[in-house]
């Protein structure tokens, strides 16, 4: 099959799929998931057979597949000749590889198939804007890195898509962007709000917030510029994860990954993928490092896909603190609650986990001093409430725009294992 029959049919397949009941969606998603078990996992070295039931599978999570990349591939590809690829033109043969951004040591890889990049092409044109393809689209990514995955839409001739790369900086594509007067943006939610604060002249019809947590403090922020509710792709170097529909709900993309979820206190679960329509690299009750806070209302839309009512950040992130009653952990939605909620003027923080008895507290210089004493003593009323034996470092710091890493407003920079 060519790409782009590959891409229409990832399309027609993606809305088909959207309009089924939740009972005929799972008995569809039963066999999918069966098929990959028996037919496509067996494929990569790591599993070699197919198992009995998905459950009875191990758990992965990246730093195995990184050890162990060239089992979890069917073509055998080291983690060496994937890394040396990516330095390069991203291509092994037929192949394409990404990496993901992060720190060093902390990076993943991934490995697709030309088919299966057009199978994403069309399953996230379906998700995220289906209405508009019609019309003739064009798409700007602006995102850390051209990971390949966008080749295939720039030849498509209904997409026109064009890749900013984050890295260079915003001043450097300013002109371009404008130009291109894209109908729909990607981009992380500090780029939007770039975009916003240097009155980029742009009309999209459509806006994605992409690759960091939404915070809900950039809300408003990007929404009142554009006058257009920001909409979400949850994607990750491991595939894409959930959109947000029409009627604003965030689906969880369980059309082409099952998911399991571990309960992470707070009413939070961090998701457990199986990617079963992904045939090169192999995916299998992949632990990500997110935390989830699932709905349980089905959605206005129809759709039997899952909700989630907030993607709150990663389990990394939760802060790990001594208390009068022993070791406690605290989740990133709530720390940034408290801050927030302590003052409207907010629009800007970090707070972090500096140690295991100290949490920096940074807010911008230009905020009024009520507003930094409420946050102060929102902070401190929730760590007394939780008898946490931590103390809060107060830094008034301007914050500019960071391209090189991740956003995380709230951070715990202790190493991962306590
Ligand atoms: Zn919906």
């Amino acid at each position: 099959m060519n790409g782009l029959a590959e891409a229409v049919g990832a399309f027609a397949l993606t809305r088909w799929v959207s309009r089924k009941s939740r009972e005929d969606f799972e008995r569809w998603q039963a066999a999918a998931l069966r098929r990959f078990l028996d037919r496509d996992l067996p494929r990569a070295p790591f599993y070699g057979k197919a198992p009995a039931r998905l459950t009875g599978l191990p758990v992965t999570d990246k730093a195995l597949l990184m050890a162990r990349f060239a089992d979890f591939n069917i073509h055998g590809l080291t983690a060496t000749e994937a890394w040396e690829a990516q330095a390069s033109n991203g291509r092994v043969g037929a192949l394409t590889v990404g990496a993901s951004t992060g720190t060093s040591g902390n990076r993943g890889l991934f490995v697709i198939s030309e088919a299966e990049k057009y199978r994403w092409l069309g399953t996230i044109l379906a998700k995220a804007a289906p209405d508009l393809l019609w019309h003739g689209m064009r798409v700007a990514v602006i995102l850390p890195q051209n990971t390949g995955l966008y080749d295939s839409a720039r030849k498509s001739r209904l997409v026109k898509l064009a890749f900013f790369d984050l890295a260079r900086g915003p001043e450097s594509w300013r002109g371009a962007l404008e130009t291109f007067d894209p109908t729909v943006i990607i981009a992380p939610p500090k780029i939007l709000r770039h975009l916003v604060a240097e009155r980029f002249r742009l009309q999209p019809k459509r806006i994605f917030s992409a690759a960091e947590t939404l915070d809900p403090v950039d809300r408003p922020v990007i929404e009142n510029f554009f006058r257009l509710p920001l909409d979400q792709i949850y994607m990750a170097t491991e595939g894409l994860f959930a959109v947000t529909c029409r009627q604003g709900g965030v689906h969880l993309a369980e059309d082409s990954v099952f998911f399991e979820f571990e309960a992470a206190g707070e009413g939070l679960v961090t998701p457990l993928v199986t990617a079963f329509r992904r045939q090169t690299q192999i995916m299998a009750r992949y632990r990500m490092n997110d935390l989830l806070r699932l709905s349980d209302r089905s959605c206005r839309c129809g759709s039997p896909l899952r909700c989630v009512d907030e993607i709150v950040g990663r389990m990394d992130d939760i802060f790990r603190l001594q208390s009068a009653y022993g070791p406690i952990l605290v989740t990133p939605d709530v720390l940034r609650n408290a801050v927030l909620k302590a003052d409207r003027r907010i629009d800007d923080f970090r707070l972090v986990q500096a140690s295991l008895d100290v949490i920096e507290l940074k807010l911008p210089p230009t905020l009024a001093d009520e507003a930094v004493t409420a946050v102060y003593q929102a902070v401190n009323a929730l760590l007394e409430t939780r008898k946490a034996k931590a103390t809060i470092a107060l830094i008034r710091t301007p914050m500019p725009l960071e391209t090189g890493r991740k956003l995380r407003r709230v951070e715990c920079r202790l190493e991962t294992t306590p």
